[in-house]
């Protein structure tokens, strides 16, 4: 389930929509309906990310009638425009990180195999739109009588935005800090995955963790009164949620260094697959290998960045781990 929020002011905006299904429509038109609007009436939609369940319905929205602008993050805005559900699961591209961090290919083959059966079960639950106006951090969201300021928050998306209103000191905060658990982060290449001519060279990727963890630090230092999150109710003791995001990935980081450390005692070249073995030794390697494969890599690249893992590249193109004391 996702939380939508329609602010009742001029222009008329809802943040995010929902899946793309007739029960979620339903249910919107529902909510209008109690408040005494129609879908038609919507002038203005502001997504905090492009995720299915806030993307899904604004073109929808949009068939009923609305004649709308959809402001999101200069980021998100191309693949907004070109959401496909293929495109948005990036397999093959998946695929080649995880071959790079040590997944054999027999594993993701059986295992890509099982998403695509998985993704063809029903018709796609969001669908591209057009945006109108990209936001960027620290943009002023002009109502009537007030504005939202936007706040850049990447890491579960790399333009993921939070919506700040400074008079109530109200978040509005989507993915980013969420009332019944902590998001993923994203993990992509920018510039698509390794070529063959030259498998050696570390591509460029957005690594979702460490700027999930910088821009939640950041989030610290406001007071915030409460905070509107897409999942799991309003949450009233923003500081805590906070601290618990963080504290959240600082455990999870710290297990997966320790994972690092101790197959590096025993003198072996560490891979990321190899920590996930280690790691997770119960979990189904093909229904629970990706996102927490994902997790393992994000995690090993804020050890890097903290200087505390040092990666090179074995002769088959895989990436080996060493665990390098705390400087
Ligand atoms: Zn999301």
């Amino acid at each position: 389930m996702v939380q939508v929020y329609l602010i009742e002011h001029e222009p008329l905006t809802l943040i995010d929509t929902g899946v793309k299904t007739a029960e979620s429509l339903q249910t919107l038109r529902a909510a209008f309906d109690e408040l005494g609007h129609g879908l038609d009436e919507v002038e203005r939609i502001i997504l905090t990310h492009y995720h299915e369940d806030h993307l899904g319905q604004a073109q929808v929205i949009r068939d009923a009638g609305a004649r709308l602008e959809l402001w999101a993050h200069e980021a998100e805005a191309p693949i907004i425009e070109s959401w496909t559900p293929e495109r948005h699961e990036k397999l093959d591209e998946t695929n080649s990180l995880l071959r790079e961090y040590g997944v054999p290919d027999e594993l993701l083959e059986r295992q890509t195999r099982w998403l695509r059966k998985v993704m063809k079960k029903g018709p796609p639950i969001s669908a591209a739109t057009s945006v109108e106006r990209v936001l960027r951090d620290g943009d002023r969201i002009p109502f009537k009588d007030f504005e939202l300021g936007a706040i850049h928050a990447p890491g579960h998306t790399a333009g993921h935005l939070l919506l700040h209103e400074e008079g109530s000191r109200v978040l509005i905060s989507g993915d980013h800090i969420m009332g019944d658990a902590v998001p993923f982060t994203e993990n992509y290449y920018v510039e698509g995955p390794p070529k063959p001519s030259d498998p050696l060279a570390r591509r460029p990727r957005f690594s979702g963790l460490t700027p999930y963890l910088e821009s939640t630090r950041r989030l610290r230092r406001q007071s915030f009164s409460a905070i509107l999150p897409a999942h799991g109710g309003v949450i009233e003791r923003p500081d805590r949620h906070i601290e618990d995001a963080l504290l959240f990935y600082d455990v999870r980081v710290q297990r997966i260094e320790r994972g690092l450390r101790s197959l590096a005692a025993m003198g072996q070249e560490v891979t990321g697959w190899d920590i996930w073995k280690a790691l997770f030794p119960k979990a189904d390697p093909v229904e629970e290998m990706r996102t927490r494969m994902l997790m393992v890599i994000g995690a090993l690249d804020e050890l890097e960045a903290q200087g505390i893992c040092i990666t090179s590249r074995r002769s088959d193109g895989v990436l080996v781990h060493m665990h390098a004391p705390r400087p």
